[in-house]
């Protein structure tokens, strides 16, 4: 990214945050409040595959149309987002003078957006920072650890998708971490926080390593709930330095037959210590083929 690009998303990160955080300091944020006190009118309604969400501008007035036909749900996630999305294509001043001067007739949205389209990428970045401001971010996310559950009551919190709960947490990189998108079995992209000390993922368009839990999915349908225990073997190319390492692996299932890993590392385990010149920690067996095993009885003291 050159400091131009990086430049302009800070733009529109502060003008979409400072929205944000104006008009909801405490509540859930809420892009139809944000409408009526712009003067934006809204609606939704039918209109079958056309788009998303569409903005229009006509006679010195903009109004959202917002599409029931590829999303049911006027307050779900997916809609809210939309809805962040076109509100963007307004406070946006390019986008928004380009309406007005007619030079662009209206922005239709589809999700997942054509982020090659330079607006639609913007419009879709201002919507992520809208309805999830860094600042409120951090602070819901203070002094809790990494885990799947947290990144699920964050997407309750703030009514976004788990989805875009992860590409933020990524973006403020908040702990160290990875994600990595895979599709139809194949690798497609991985992305890490620059404090993720692990970048042996194998090449993007090849096979995913058959031990990780995604691959599971694309292998025989299973789906976990919860992250899972996956080793560094499991995922990484170069094992000289990572060999016995263990990670976390949390996946969320996508349409078009997609998977996003969320990977981070496992903090090490606590391991008893035994007194092995204590006979009563443990007991050494033989069975009848002569193998022997040693049981050891756990007695922890605190
Ligand atoms: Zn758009």
């Amino acid at each position: 990214m050159t400091n131009e690009q990086k430049y302009r998303k800070q733009e529109i990160k502060d003008l979409a945050e400072s929205i944000a955080l104006e008009y909801f300091p405490e509540k859930l944020i809420d892009p139809e409040v944000i409408a009526d006190a712009s003067g934006i009118t809204y609606s939704y309604g039918h209109y079958l595959e056309a788009f998303d969400g569409l903005i229009q501008h006509r006679a010195g007035r903009f109004h959202i149309f917002l599409n029931l036909d590829r999303n049911p749900d006027a307050k779900s996630p997916r809609m809210r987002y939309t809805f962040g999305h076109e509100t963007g294509h307004y406070f946006i001043d390019e986008h928004r003078n380009a309406l007005i001067s007619g030079r662009v007739r209206e922005h239709p949205s589809f999700n997942p957006p054509d982020t090659r389209n330079v607006a639609e990428a913007e419009a879709e970045y201002f919507s992520s920072c809208l309805l999830l401001p860094e600042k409120k971010y951090r602070a819901f996310c203070y002094k809790r650890p990494l885990s799947g559950a947290l990144l699920e009551e964050i997407a309750i919190k703030f009514q976004v998708s788990l989805t875009a709960v992860c590409y933020k947490y990524l973006e403020i990189s908040l702990f160290p971490m990875a994600l990595v998108m895979s599709q139809n079995g194949s690798l497609k992209w991985h992305q890490t926080t620059p404090d993720f000390k692990y970048p042996w993922f194998p090449k993007w368009n090849t096979p995913l390593p058959p031990n990780t839990a995604a691959a599971e999915y694309f292998r025989n349908g299973r789906t976990y709930k919860t992250e899972e225990i996956v080793f560094a073997d499991d995922w990484f190319t170069d094992l000289r330095r990572v060999k016995d390492e263990q990670f976390w692996e949390k996946c969320i299932y996508l349409p078009s037959n997609k998977v996003l890993s969320i990977l981070w590392k496992k903090e090490k385990q606590v391991y008893w210590t035994f007194d092995f010149t204590n006979q009563k920690d443990f007991q050494l067996r033989m069975d009848s083929r002569g193998s022997r095993s040693i049981s050891v009885k756990v007695r922890p003291k605190f």
